[in-house]
């Protein structure tokens, strides 16, 4: 059983989800940061490639058991974008003007659909065992005016189908309870460590 995983993302808001799900289960989360391993760079077109990508190159590297995630926000008005390209869409990391940008783009859109859905892909890379996968999705809607301080990259213009608060305003385990990693993580943990988790 998984006793110790490096986390392959220099993102802290992402280490921070990570370590508060898995370290109830006695995994020892490490960061690729603390650990000194680079943010490897995402050449894949698709969230699994990436999560491959991330995982099979610090494992690698390090000689240890690596989890990486792709993820993304898809908005369906702009055919799917930013996906893959969530974290490039924010110029230096700077998700005000991601944010500002995004809806500008929906408003040029015309489009009166603002859905989206959050995707996740987990991969899991152990030296001499074959990668591992694990996928999660949210859908949901954009809004106009950013609400909470919660969370991290989109986190205030997204609201969760079902739900009137944006992501920013859930606290950390309300969100992981329903978000695209929260049930990635939730297979990942049922399926590793026969886990009931949310
Ligand atoms: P990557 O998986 O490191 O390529 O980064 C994914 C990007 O997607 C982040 O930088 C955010 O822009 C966005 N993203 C992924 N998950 C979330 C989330 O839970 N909340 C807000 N933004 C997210």
């Amino acid at each position: 059983m998984l006793k110790e995983l490096i986390i392959a993302s220099h993102n802290q808001g992402k280490i921070k989800e990570f370590r508060d799900m898995l370290s109830p289960f006695g995994v020892k989360v490490y960061s690729a940061l603390e650990l000194s391993l680079p943010d490897v760079e995402e050449t894949g077109t698709t969230f699994k490639e990436n999560a491959a990508l991330k995982a099979e190159t610090l494992s690698s590297l390090s000689g240890k058991p690596c989890l990486a995630d792709d993820s993304g926000l898809c908005v369906n008005a702009l055919g799917g974008r930013p996906g893959v390209y969530s974290a490039r869409y924010a110029p230096n990391r700077n998700f005000d003007i991601a944010m500002s940008n995004l809806i500008d783009e929906l408003k040029q859109s015309g489009n009166p659909d603002w859905s989206a859905y959050f995707s996740c892909v987990l991969a899991i890379k152990e030296p001499g065992v074959p990668t591992r996968f694990y996928e999660g999705r949210i859908d949901g809607h954009i809004i106009a005016n950013r609400r909470g301080d919660h969370g991290f990259g989109f986190d205030p213009i997204f609201v969760p189908q079902g739900f009137d608060q944006t992501f920013a305003e859930m606290s950390q385990q309300e969100k992981s309870g329903i978000s695209h990693r929260g049930k990635a993580v939730a297979a990942f943990l049922q399926k590793e460590f026969n886990a009931k988790t949310f």
